[in-house]
């Protein structure tokens, strides 16, 4: 079912004046505010937590704060939601906004209901660069990074709709992971400014064992996860090279013996973590028996648990997804080596929010309006003086 939006936020229209937008600011960015308005540190502290913790966007609600600076908050700066475009609700109750953004850019959120929780997925880009054969993200044309403010914004409008700004136990919202749109490690800086705030106590508070990245293996930036507390996955989607390269085209620059030191010398597998490889059944493609035993024979050593995700077909999509015996079977072999294999029940098919699914109209921008992206350099990868082994 589709709503088209008629709840355009007020806030939205504060995009297009002066204003200054504090949502997505750190602690340290709104102290640095609050002293420049010569107003004692704690008020930055009441801002954070009116923005993140009760999803305030009024100043002139903040009632915390004297009458006078609610004035001038408000005629200085705007607390942002981006504008619905649309909404739907799949039959198993799987919901997806489309959101738009100041600059006019779209990109899709994903809220999962389960009985033990609820998983928003997030989107980390507009478009992808990465192209992976049997995503429908991929097809779309890589229009720019999400701000950290933009992926803190997808939470805040899922907990409006959903009416979650209550105590973390009691949530509608209790995991998130950043599976949606694009490619996170492309977008390191923001990504990692949006978890701190997700992360803080004082803010979104989360658990950091309730957050998941997955990257498509930007082996450079795999041990700066570590980093962040949250959780790893890796999609996977093949046990060889040659495979990869065509599934997953980054392969090609990161290959999978790369991948996998990488994974093996992940900081946080000494805390007793895991990390999970993702693994889409495509039909004769990468569901064979000796292939499982082949993913097996790669992941070996690493403790890690393996999610098999039957495949999300799409408007010309060219695999199918796996028969249900064969995936069975494939499951099989790699739990008989030790591993957890669940089988994923796909969600949202019927309003394509299912993974893989995900495609916004977003067309690409002027050059000038694109914030380029561009692969860490040789420089940039981390050497064993940051404590990291490779090879
Ligand atoms: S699977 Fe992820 S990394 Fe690959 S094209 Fe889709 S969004 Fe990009």
């Amino acid at each position: 079912m589709v709503s088209p939006a008629t709840d355009i936020t007020p806030s939205y229209s504060s995009l297009l004046t002066e204003k200054k937008g504090l949502f997505g600011l750190s602690r340290e960015e709104l102290l640095e505010l609050v002293v420049g308005l010569k107003q004692p540190p704690y008020r930055a502290r009441q801002i954070f937590q009116y923005m993140y913790a009760r999803g305030g966007t009024s100043f002139q609600q903040l009632s915390s704060l004297p009458l006078a600076l609610r004035k001038e908050l408000d005629q200085k700066f705007y607390i942002a939601r981006a504008a619905v475009v649309s909404k739907e609700v799949s039959s198993d109750g799987t919901r997806k906004w489309l959101l738009q953004f100041a600059d006019g850019a779209k990109a899709e959120t994903v809220y999962i209901p389960e009985e033990s929780r609820g998983t928003l997925c997030l989107s980390s880009q507009v478009g992808c660069t990465l192209n992976c054969r049997f995503c429908h993200t991929g097809t779309q044309l890589f229009v720019r990074n999400l701000s950290a403010s933009e992926i803190l914004q997808q939470i805040a409008i899922t907990k409006d709709a959903l009416d979650d700004w209550q105590t973390p136990e009691k949530r509608k919202i209790s995991n998130i992971v950043l599976m949606g749109m694009g490619e996170p490690l492309y977008n390191f800086e923001q990504v990692a400014q949006a978890l701190t705030i997700m992360t803080d106590a004082e803010g979104f508070c989360f658990s950091r064992r309730k957050i998941t990245l997955s990257t498509a293996g930007v082996v450079p930036n795999i041990p700066l996860v570590g980093t962040l507390g949250v959780q790893l996955a890796i999609s996977l989607h093949a046990s060889n090279d040659a495979l990869r390269d065509k599934l997953v085209p980054l392969n090609r620059k990161y290959p999978l013996d790369e991948l996998m030191q990488a994974c093996r010398a992940y900081p946080r597998l000494k805390n007793a973590e895991r990390i999970t490889f993702e693994y889409v059944m495509l039909e004769d493609i990468n569901d064979s028996p000796q292939q499982a035993q082949e993913l097996v024979r790669l992941i070996r050593g690493i403790p890690a648990k393996v999610n098999l995700i039957p495949f999300n077909p799409w408007p010309g999509a060219p695999y199918r997804c796996s028969s249900s015996s064969r995936m069975r079977a494939f499951a099989a072999i790699v739990q008989k080596a030790g591993y957890a294999a669940p089988l994923r029940v796909p969600r949202g098919r019927d309003i394509m929010a299912a993974c893989g699914q995900l495609k916004t109209a977003s067309l690409r921008m002027r050059k000038s309006l694109q914030c380029k992206v561009e692969p860490p350099t040789e420089k940039e990868r981390p050497t064993e003086k940051d404590g990291v082994a490779f090879g």
